[in-house]
């Protein structure tokens, strides 16, 4: 093969098949369970207005600052490919005036310019939930029993949920204070952006990878020690829900979620089948970005869960439905017509049909045939033609027989049964 002249840009994929088909098989499962916890589906544009994720996810926050793709289009506006999913739903459901409450999901791409490592891509797939308006802590637990429920039907046995809480209006203020100081005394630990951090939103230092930061945040107070009365009761009803489901969960004090829009719980799914133990997805509760957005107020809590990590995490990839296909073979020019004819008839009936126009004799055919891995051939020459008959061979067993016009369909359907 002479060298390619292109190539696809570095962080993206290709699925091509069968593993594009087992992805949908993975966007399909979830469509379904997402349905049966009563959410439907919610379609936005892959890019908004770049204010969007800025004013939501927050201007301090690694997305905002290091991983959006903005660009300006022709006519000088500011806009993003969509980094996440919750801002675009929210923008969307209150631009369409979506009645509250409402439970919506998504699948779709999404991009973030990040350092491309195993199960992360810059252009990545992405699944969700979100549940606006409603302030429940059952809802919190529901949602977060959701994921579980999603990683366990595709066969993740090892996922662990580690769930916190960081606080509301009320008590986080006094708490974001508490925290400054703390890592105002340790500045000398802090990396360049963290000190930027400390002055915008000190629980952003919470996210930072460095090891002298992780420290210092070892050393600070927590947001779970620091709750108000209300948070307390909401956060012990998110926990009691979970533990009456019977799902494992774990506190993690630390786990603030990359995002500025979060209030009160938030959660992470993790699994070790990905080498080092990696995060498969989470979400939070977020009432505060509908009035964000000029919406009234309103409560509201999500997951996002990553297609890649999940398709490695699951140990038996989802098989594809098996897949059927009857190719009709014409033996000389003058049945050519006849056997588009027959294909046409057989799509009619919902079986799907493929004929090869191009090739001159019958054994380039049946090589087309084995490419496009059709379950049968019919075949078409001018005695079958005659006495309005097909050949019909099962290419699973190389089994052949005549099988009269009328019955065709039924014979072939026979044949697509498994
Ligand atoms: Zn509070
Ligand atoms: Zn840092």
């Amino acid at each position: 093969m002479s060298e390619l002249k292109q190539s696809r840009p570095k962080g993206t994929q290709d699925f091509v098949p069968p593993d594009s088909e087992r992805r949908r098989q993975v966007e399909a499962a979830f469509r379904h369970l997402a349905a049966c916890y009563g959410y439907r589906e919610i379609i936005t544009p892959t890019f908004e207005h770049t204010a969007v994720f800025v004013k939501s996810s927050g201007e301090g926050s690694d997305v905002v600052t290091k991983e959006m793709y903005s660009f300006k289009d022709r006519a000088e506006r500011d806009l993003t490919l969509r980094p996440e999913g919750t801002p675009g739903v929210v923008r969307a459901a209150l631009e369409n005036r979506l009645r509250l409450p409402c439970r919506l999901y998504y699948v779709g791409p999404f991009f973030r310019y990040g350092r491309p490592q195993k199960g992360r891509f810059r252009e990545f797939g992405q699944v969700g939930v979100e549940a606006l308006g409603e302030a429940s802590p059952l809802v919190d637990a529901e949602i977060i029993y959701f994921g579980a429920d999603f990683f366990r039907r595709l066969g993740i046995s090892d996922c662990t949920v580690q769930v916190n809480s960081i606080g509301c209006r009320t008590c986080r203020p006094a708490y974001r204070e508490t925290l400054r100081k703390s890592l105002f005394d340790q500045k000398e630990r802090l990396c360049a952006d963290c000190l930027v951090r400390l002055e915008r939103n000190p629980l952003r230092v919470f996210d930072c990878k460095v090891e002298t930061c992780r420290q210092a945040v070892q050393d600070a107070p927590t947001p779970r020690q620091h709750l108000c009365a209300d948070c307390e009761r909401h956060h012990e009803q998110v926990l009691s829900a979970l533990t009456r489901r019977g799902l494992r969960h774990a506190a993690n004090d630390r786990l603030v979620r990359g995002l500025d829009y979060y209030n009160r719980t938030t959660f992470e799914y993790l699994s070790t089948s990905l080498g080092a133990q990696d995060s498969l997805g989470g979400g939070g509760r977020y009432d505060y970005l509908v009035e964000d957005f000029g919406g009234p107020p309103t409560p509201g809590v999500g997951v996002a869960i990553g297609l890649e990590r999940t398709l490695l995490a699951a140990p038996v990839a989802p098989a594809p439905a098996r897949r059927h296909l009857a190719f009709v073979i014409w033996l000389t020019e003058a049945e050519r017509a006849a056997a588009q004819e027959l294909a046409d008839r057989l799509r009619t009936d919902g079986i799907a049909a493929q004929v090869d126009y191009d090739a001159r004799k019958v054994k380039g055919q049946f090589r087309s045939a084995d490419a496009a891995e059709a379950t049968c051939c019919i075949i078409i020459g001018p005695d079958e033609l005659a006495k309005s008959v097909y050949s019909l061979k099962d290419l699973a067993t190389g089994e052949q027989r005549e099988v009269a016009s009328d019955v065709l369909v039924e014979a072939v359907r026979a044949l697509f049964r498994d």
